[in-house]
């Protein structure tokens, strides 16, 4: 349904939550009537095509957290939708916080590791017991009755006493405790910079479930995977704590804390704690960060998004956040016009965790940084919010599609707002070129928890990633690569979109078989390296011998500028890539040579001029070829 796609987002959302509730109804209110209805809005967009399903996980959570214990307890009712063809006799919740205890797997990772994360080393294994985290589950029912678990590291395992049926919903009940750890990685209490708490991966989690089956990874520090549903949070704290996350606060006007609408006196709280409550549609996780010193600045927007910024003030640090404030609105408002409508009405960066880190509608960052590291990473973790938060590729199994993708936005958006740069992924590139002259790499297929190293790991994530996008763009033309990350964004939002469908989005809209690409540049480490071979007078005119050295094949892009200062372009398209690439803005004139068959070592092509005419003849000077090795790649005369 064209309404699905050109509306306004925050259309799509309410749209999207008034059918899942109108589909609730019908489940509970009149079962027959279900099938008819799922087939009348089928072709909507909601629900993707035959083989995809996304399940819902709707929590209602109640925690009380004990600032003087660093202990919580909470209860959670959780709807979980099982909109997959599959019967399911057992679910898996995710218990992060028990990663953070001696002997865990993360802690055996982290300290086994040729290259440990300096943050982890072997700081797990020295946490004393009122240092760890944990988080336990007491009690779990579904629909009212009992069911059997079994705490594993950090997966809860359930049996369930009777499955949960195809299209049909479940409900759980359960009640837990938890201690947060002492600030490690991410999540934790009592940062290097004197935040309490950075709330992330808090609550048991339920595992995402897909056509690829069940996704219970054991953390142990990389990559999450979730479901989208509606959060309802209520968190009582110590009233002088002030919280920031995911999520649109219910009572503001109770709380205060800056949240309160302007000209409203709040009460003053009866005992000595206040509860929050957070409501945040359509999100796969749940984040909130609190300490009782953070300055709590906002911004509306023209398009009506409210932008928070919580951080600690502090002598050289407060300056910077205040200038952050003008730059927050700034990426938000490029990077929705560039990558797809931002769908949230909020967004907040956050002090805390350590580093940068992204969540639904925020992020937790570092606070102490100079202005161009502090954009720098807000700028970066907001990108997420399209490629993590909303496009939502399984991050375990696709990082690059979600820290290369999000570094590649990232770059062009601090170019566009902040520090502008002819060449914004050139360190994109660099990155992945000393990746390959490691002799690390590993295939960007492999599963993140199981890169040999951590920089491979990093390297092929960030760094490859981005270079895959860019050069996405050298082959198929700036123009269809940036339709198509539209395109991407529109048909996949909500939908976990894997590999292929990025490929097909992109053969779609630039008419050109792309499968090579996929198969080379991610299931393989081969590379790319083309060289000029000979340049040979014959008459009148000029033969060009070009040789491909590298294993992987690609279309080239040949320069040749003349003495006179013109210059031209031979365009060489790859067979298997059946068609051209558009002409480019601002490339010189076009010739298109004959197909380069991929099986062909060698490809000479003939210009109509005297070879003491020419000065240089130059393979892809835009550089967007990640051709390894470029010194074979110009010859000047
Ligand atoms: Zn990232």
């Amino acid at each position: 349904m064209l309404l699905f796609f050109t509306g306004g987002f925050g259309t799509l959302l309410d749209l999207v939550f008034f059918v899942k509730k109108l589909i609730t109804m019908h489940i509970k209110l009149a079962k027959p009537f279900y099938g008819l209805f799922l087939l009348m809005i089928g072709s909507s967009g909601v629900f993707a095509q035959t083989g995809r399903f996304q399940q819902a996980a709707d929590y209602q959570m109640d925690v009380n957290m004990d600032v003087k214990t660093n202990q919580y307890t909470g209860t959670q009712v959780l709807v979980y939708t099982n909109n997959s063809p599959d019967t399911l006799h057992r679910v898996f919740y995710h218990l992060y916080y028990n990663a953070f205890q001696p002997g865990s797997m993360m802690d055996e990772r982290s300290r086994s590791i040729a290259d440990p994360d300096r943050r982890v080393g072997d700081r797990i294994s020295k946490l004393k017991p009122e240092e760890i985290g944990y988080l336990r589950v007491n009690s779990l029912t579904m629909n009212g009755k009992d069911v059997d678990f079994e705490e594993v590291g950090t997966i809860l395992e359930v049996e369930l006493t009777e499955p949960i049926l195809p299209n049909s919903d479940a409900t759980f009940e359960m009640s837990f405790n938890g201690q947060v750890p002492l600030q490690i990685r991410r999540s934790g209490r009592d940062s290097e910079e004197g935040v309490r708490y950075s709330m992330s991966q808090w609550y048991p989690k339920m595992s995402e479930y897909d056509e690829q089956g069940w996704h219970a990874n054991p953390y142990i520090g990389r990559e999450f995977y979730g479901i989208w549903g509606d959060f309802d949070v209520k968190i009582t704290i110590d009233k002088t704590y002030v919280i920031g996350g995911t999520g649109y606060l219910q009572n503001p006007n109770e709380i205060g804390h800056g949240y309160e609408d302007a000209g409203v006196t709040v009460p003053e709280p009866i005992g000595e704690n206040l509860t929050w409550h957070f409501k945040a549609p359509q999100v796969h996780d749940f984040m909130w960060a609190a300490d009782p010193k953070y300055r709590h600045d906002k911004f509306l927007m023209d398009n009506g998004i409210t932008v928070h910024h919580l951080y600690i003030p502090e002598d050289g640090a407060t300056e910077n956040w205040e200038k952050l404030m003008e730059y927050t609105p700034k990426a938000i408002e490029f990077m929705s016009e560039h990558f797809g409508q931002y769908p949230y009405k909020q967004y907040s960066v956050i002090q805390g965790g350590d580093g940068g880190m992204e969540y639904p509608m925020s992020t937790l960052v570092t606070g102490g940084r100079n202005l161009n590291s502090l954009v720098g990473v807000m700028i970066h973790e907001l990108g997420h919010s399209w490629f993590q938060g909303v496009i939502a590729t399984n991050e375990a199994l696709y990082p690059w599609m979600d820290e290369g993708f999000t570094s590649y936005a990232a770059s062009l958006t601090s170019s566009a707002i902040f520090r502008p740069s002819e060449n914004p992924l050139r360190g994109s590139y660099a990155g992945y070129y000393r990746l390959v002259s490691s002799g690390k790499e590993e295939p960007m297929s492999t599963h993140s928890d199981h890169y040999h190293t951590n920089s491979a790991y990093s390297a092929a994530a960030y760094s490859k990633g981005a270079v895959f996008m860019a050069q996405m763009g050298y082959i198929i033309g700036e123009e269809a690569r940036d339709r198509g990350i539209h395109r991407y964004f529109n048909t996949w939002r909500f939908k976990h979109p894997n590999v292929n469908d990025y490929i097909r989005i992109m053969e779609k809209e630039s008419g050109l078989e792309l499968d090579w690409y996929k198969e080379y540049f991610v299931y393989t480490t081969k590379t790319i390296d083309y060289g000029i071979k000979a340049v040979k007078a014959q008459g009148d005119k000029t033969e060009i011998t070009l040789e491909r050295i590298g294993l992987m094949p690609m279309p080239i892009d040949l320069v040749i500028t003349y003495k006179d200062g013109t210059s031209e372009m031979v365009y060489l398209p790859l067979e298997i890539m059946r068609g051209e690439k558009a002409p480019e803005d601002g490339a010189p004139t076009r010739v298109i040579s004959e197909d380069w068959p991929w099986t062909n070592l060698t490809k000479t092509i003939t210009v109509n001029k005297k070879s003491d005419l020419i000065k240089s003849i130059e393979i892809d000077p835009s550089k967007r070829l990640a051709d390894i090795a470029q010194e074979n790649n110009k010859v000047e005369f």
